[in-house]
């Protein structure tokens, strides 16, 4: 697809991000550039430890411990996400954004089903009002998450799903708000293969159908090719490489891409 001449839905200029620990701070992002255009799929991918998950967590404001952006710019149509109150971030990422962390674990609250608590992404975004509305409608997105039984499962706590289910459950929680960005972040990480393609399957729907943008965080450089249309490579908390998905993997330009690229299967 052709994005040159279009305003990019989401715009990262010179982010930069440091963590606090005692008097010292440490940068761990050094000033990230980062397109996305709408209906785009933009995978980061990276080793561990390269700074994908702070770049992810910067944008839905959500950075964890003492994380807190020093400079740069997160503009979302027109509005620079790094200038909004905590409240009109969570506006946001009901509604505009939706945001699959990396660990599904410490990501959904445990007294709560996880009926409730796709719900509460439902409401929040107020696609849905009335009871039986925003129930058919979270039956919706975890079928559409490939979860099992939805309606039947809505009625269970974290503590009674696998990994590999609460990784569902916060999918249809991003997906819940029929967000213009979805940002996932390993999302597949914990599942099979059969139940990761499903997941990915439905998210390259929702591209082509709603023109849903999405960023894709993995450190798998195949999947990766597979799934985006431009690939971002983040090493140290720098981007060394960006470009077209199969540009990346046929003619990479930076030595440390040229060594993810000889390293995948
Ligand atoms: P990735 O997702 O690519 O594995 P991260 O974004 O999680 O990488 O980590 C980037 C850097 O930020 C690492 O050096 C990591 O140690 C640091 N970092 C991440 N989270 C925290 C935190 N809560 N406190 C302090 N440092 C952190
Ligand atoms: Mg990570």
């Amino acid at each position: 697809m052709t994005t040159e001449n279009r305003t990019p839905l989401l715009s990262i200029r010179d982010l930069k991000v440091a963590f606090d620990s005692g008097k010292t701070s440490n940068e761990v992002l050094h000033g990230i550039d980062l397109d996305i255009h709408r209906g785009e799929t933009v995978a980061i991918v990276g080793e561990s430890g390269s700074g994908k998950s702070t770049t992810a967590s910067a944008i839905v404001n959500l950075l964890p411990g003492t994380g807190h952006v020093t400079g740069g710019s997160i503009v979302l149509e027109g509005t620079d996400l790094t200038s909004l109150t905590k409240a009109q971030m969570e506006r946001i990422r009901g509604r505009d954004i939706g945001f699959v962390p990396q660990d599904p674990m410490s990501n959904l609250n445990p007294v709560w089903s996880i009926g409730f608590q796709v719900k509460e992404a439902i409401r929040a975004n107020g696609i849905a009002t009335g009871r039986k509305e925003v129930e058919r409608r979270a039956i919706e997105v975890l079928q559409q998450a490939g979860l099992a039984d939805a309606e039947r499962r809505l009625h269970q706590f974290p503590h009674q799903f696998s990994g590999g289910m609460r990784q569902r459950a916060l999918i249809s929680i991003g997906l819940a708000a029929d967000p213009k960005l979805l940002i996932a972040d390993e999302p597949t990480s914990a599942l099979d293969v059969t139940v990761q393609r499903v997941i990915l399957d439905h998210m390259a729907s929702l591209t082509a159908e709603k023109g849903t943008s999405v960023l894709l965080i993995t450190h798998d450089l195949g999947l990766a090719a597979e799934r985006a249309d431009t690939i971002v490579v983040m090493n140290q908390g720098e981007i060394v490489e960006s470009g077209p998905s199969r540009e990346i993997l046929e003619n990479p330009q930076h030595p440390y891409t040229q060594r993810l690229v000889a390293a995948a299967p």
